[in-house]
């Protein structure tokens, strides 16, 4: 797939010394709470509408006197090496950053700022936001034979310590590259928050009762019994944000066949919405991948009905995925 396929945009950039895997760290002005606050808002605000493109600055940091030769230095060094001016990856960031030891753990802190920090100011890359959905750019390609000058000296031409936003011209530039998604350890730091927020909020039942069907229809093989509560919850509040952001817009057609419940209920007090079903295009991915709203669509009961009995019949992973998607998936 290509960057352009995905359901959300890029929203800015990060330049970093070496590709991240499981987090992305921001070192704050200082090492107060209320710069950590500050830093953690902007970060949260710069990249809560979509995905953060890593780019592998052509530097490599010194470390403190003492571990030039240590040799995981040395091996980053070299993984740097060959990841140098490169767009390596995308990011999706968890909506709120964690203390940087919970993460990494004490020990690999302390011993993170032993190599990294500056004198005694021990609070490099703090403010820490998990990576809960990330996408590898196959074959990653320098930075600057993508961006024109121009852009490469307004994104990455001066120090930050948050993100660079991204332009509607920058997005245009990037939107070839190839991607493949690449396994993310802290997607269930995002999925066990977002069940804890389903759990204070009030879900329409019957939503609650036709998302667990589709989940339970689809998926949930090789998860524990406490991590399928977890997506049932989730699910079921990410469908809810889905059903009022389309009442909202008002498109409410069937994405599959295009069915308009008013041509049925427009002189009446039955309600259009009440004839479309919310429906669960990617439960095989549930617990695999970060699923966002981009993963509902609103259907009508015969086009809902027809997914999965077809579904059903289908034993190839790849079929049956394919029939839970509507024929024509409409703008939402
Ligand atoms: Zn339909
Ligand atoms: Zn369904």
């Amino acid at each position: 797939m290509q960057i352009k396929d995905l359901a959300l945009p890029v929203v800015a950039a990060k330049a970093d010394w070496l590709p991240g895997t499981h987090w992305m760290g921001f070192t704050p002005r200082d090492g107060s709470g209320p710069a950590r606050e500050q830093c953690r808002t902007i970060v949260h605000r710069q990249s809560a509408a979509g995905y953060v493109i890593e780019y592998v600055t052509q530097q490599f940091g010194e470390p403190n006197p003492g571990f030039e030769d240590d040799p995981d230095y040395l091996a980053q060094k070299e993984r740097h090496s060959k990841a140098a001016g490169c767009f390596v990856a995308l990011h999706r960031l968890r909506p709120s950053a964690r203390a940087l030891p919970e993460i990494l753990g004490e020990k690999d802190f302390e011993r993170l700022q032993d190599v990294w920090s500056e004198g005694t100011k021990r609070y490099r890359w703090t403010v820490a936001f998990p990576i809960i959905e990330s996408y590898a750019i196959i074959d990653p390609p320098l930075a600057n034979s993508v961006l024109s000058s121009q852009s490469m000296k307004s994104l990455f031409g001066h120090p930050s310590g948050t993100l660079r936003p991204l332009g509607d011209e920058e997005r245009g530039m990037i939107a070839d590259l190839h991607i493949e998604p690449q396994a993310t350890i802290n997607i269930w730091l995002g999925i066990e928050d977002e069940a804890k927020m389903a759990e204070m909020s009030q879900l329409n039942a019957a939503l609650v009762k036709q998302i667990g069907q589709d989940i339970d229809a689809g998926m949930l093989e090789g998860l524990s019994e406490e991590q399928k509560v977890m997506v049932r919850k989730r699910a079921a509040l990410l469908a809810q944000r889905f059903a009022s952001r389309r009442a909202k817009t008002g498109k409410l057609t069937c994405d599959s066949c295009g069915f308009d419940p008013q041509s049925l209920t427009a002189p009446t007090s039955v309600s259009p919405r009440s004839l479309l079903d919310v429906h669960h295009m990617n439960p095989l991915e549930e617990g695999v991948r970060y699923t966002t709203e981009a993963d509902f669509c609103l259907v009508c009961p015969n086009c809902h009905r027809f997914m999965h009995r077809l579904a059903a019949t289908l034993s190839d992973p790849g079929e049956k995925a394919r029939a839970l998607r509507p024929a024509r998936k409409s703008e939402n």
